[in-house]
């Protein structure tokens, strides 16, 4: 796989806390790992016990065979390993890379629940496939036999992507139609290039590409074509967009200059890392560079902007959030890597207002946590007469997404959606309320994780065959 050059600050992440110091991470990732792999991978896999109830595999949402492939691995049988990983997950490297697995794999592991550490499952699981790659053990898509049958997916997410990977292989024509003049979605724009390097998942559109399926960029369903016209073209058709429309908030001031939406923030600075010209960031506004930045919110999303704005080289990165450390939603790992990286978290706020355009501070107020709610989490109370001003030149505002009104955007009669505005998708075979239309991924889940939109477009796609009735030829053997 080819080196990234623009990444010059590294991730060492959690199972390499001897190796996180300042040579390090000037240093060039692949190298480093490729060094610390070969040992680490072989001696983690071997402290799987083979327990026999194997939690791991039951909570990853693709059911990988973790215990096998740990097994093979331990024994030093890389290709078997990574030929057993890939037949149940698409993009095994990418998921090793971003799974929170302290919430699936890992944080179910026998040994991590008998306090003894669990297996870095993932970190294994990116090791076997990044050899794969390098000794090119990774199958080109060549079906069989080819088939007039052609699907149109929506979305080149990793839900679009992994529906178009199994459909391709049966010999189906796919396109794959994305506003978007790169493919992979969040994988590209929105996951920050430290946790997931963009060669990574580029090398994975080029294999799609290469086996035959079609990408039409820069194609956006509901402004430059419609889905009517989509789905004329087509014999069926997979919905998979994504959330994008950013929670806000109500306050005085949220329309100064410099508030700006993390999803934006984020796109620019994973673009800039393409080395595209990206003016919005060259003008500064999208820029941490020099300046206070205060990030709301508390999960992931704010995660990757506090700890993109220190490589950035902000003057100073403050979080935001209205509850405490133990009730936030973001990973805990992110957490401690922002915290190690300089970045502040002034827990129990919450902004009451914005001074100054552009902006000059957050009025904040503190909070406590009152009585349990309904869903039985502590709701965050105002303290009265504590207010405080932030200091602050650049506002990130990462409070969630929610869906887009895509039956009003595409003008689509019929295509039923739920009182959160997701997609109505049957829950196995992903088809919705339209005859030959299918959905998966956040669109149907909202905000979700990458291994789900796999799952979702695997299964999406094995619906869709069955639905076209297209001849199979090579899943089983894959
Ligand atoms: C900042 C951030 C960080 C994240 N980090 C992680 C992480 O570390 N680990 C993890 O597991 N998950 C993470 N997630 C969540 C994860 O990225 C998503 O759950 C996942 O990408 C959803 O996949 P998807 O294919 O459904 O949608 P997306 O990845 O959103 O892809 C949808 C695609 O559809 C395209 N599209 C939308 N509308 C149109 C239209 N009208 N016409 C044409 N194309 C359209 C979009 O351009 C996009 O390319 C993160 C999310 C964000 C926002
Ligand atoms: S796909 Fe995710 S949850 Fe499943 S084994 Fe890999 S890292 Fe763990």
């Amino acid at each position: 796989m080819a080196k990234q050059p623009m990444l010059t600050f590294v991730d060492v992440g959690r199972d390499m806390p001897d190796k996180r110091d300042a040579s390090i991470r000037n240093s060039d990732f692949h190298e480093i790992y490729a060094e610390y792999a070969a040992a680490k991978a072989a001696e983690q896999a071997s402290r799987c016990s083979q327990c026999g109830v194997p939690y791991c595999q039951t909570h990853c949402p693709l059911h990988n065979n973790i215990p096998d492939w740990l097994r093979l691995t331990a024994e030093g049988r890389l290709q078997e390993a990574y030929e057993l990983s890939q037949s149940t997950n698409t993009f095994p490297e990418i998921c090793g890379r971003i799974c929170p697995q302290d919430r699936l794999c890992e944080g179910n592991c026998v040994i991590e629940q008998s306090g003894h550490g669990t297996v870095t499952i993932g970190a294994v699981e990116k090791y076997i496939t990044d050899t794969a790659f390098e000794n090119g053990w990774v199958a080109p898509i060549s079906p069989a036999r080819d088939h007039a049958e052609s699907i149109g997916i929506i979305g080149a997410g990793p839900a679009g992507l992994a529906a178009a990977d199994r459909l391709r292989r049966q010999g189906v024509q796919v396109t794959v139609y994305d506003r978007h003049d790169r493919g992979g979605g969040l994988l590209t724009y929105g996951i920050p290039g430290f946790k997931l390097e963009k060669d990574v998942v580029m090398a994975r559109i080029d294999q799609l590409r290469e086996g035959g399926v079609e990408f039409a960029l820069n194609s956006e369903v509901g402004e430059d074509i419609s889905f009517e016209a989509i789905r004329g073209k087509h014999d069926a058709v997979l919905i998979a967009t994504g959330v994008y429309k950013s929670r806000g908030l109500q306050a005085p001031g949220t329309n100064a200059d410099s508030i700006v939406r993390a999803i934006d923030y984020l796109t620019a600075s994973n673009r800039k890392s393409f080395g595209d010209d990206v003016e919005d960031f060259d003008s500064g506004e999208l820029n941490a560079a020099g300046k206070r930045v205060v990030v709301i919110g508390g999960g992931d999303t704010a995660m990757d902007c506090v700890r993109t704005a220190v490589r950035q080289k902000a003057a100073s990165v403050k979080c935001l959030y209205r509850r405490d450390r133990d009730n936030m939603p973001g990973s805990r790992r992110e957490v401690q890597n922002a915290e190690e990286e300089g970045v502040e978290f002034v827990w129990l706020t919450a902004p009451r207002g914005f001074a100054g355009d552009p902006i000059t501070g957050v009025m904040v107020r503190r909070m406590r946590l009152g009585a349990p709610d309904a869903s039985g989490r502590q709701s965050p109370e105002v303290i009265d007469g504590a207010d405080f001003v932030e200091s602050a030149d650049l506002v990130i505002m990462a409070l969630g997404f929610e869906p887009e009104d895509l039956p009003k955007l595409w003008g689509i009669e019929g295509l039923e959606v739920t009182r959160w505005g997701t997609v109505q998708a049957d829950f196995s075979t992903h088809a919705t309320s339209l005859e030959g239309v299918y959905a998966a991924g956040d669109i149907v889940r909202g905000a979700s994780l990458v291994v789900w939109a796999i799952r979702d477009g695997r299964e999406a796609a094995d619906a869709i065959l069955d639905y076209i009735d297209a001849p199979a030829n090579a899943i089983a053997a894959e």
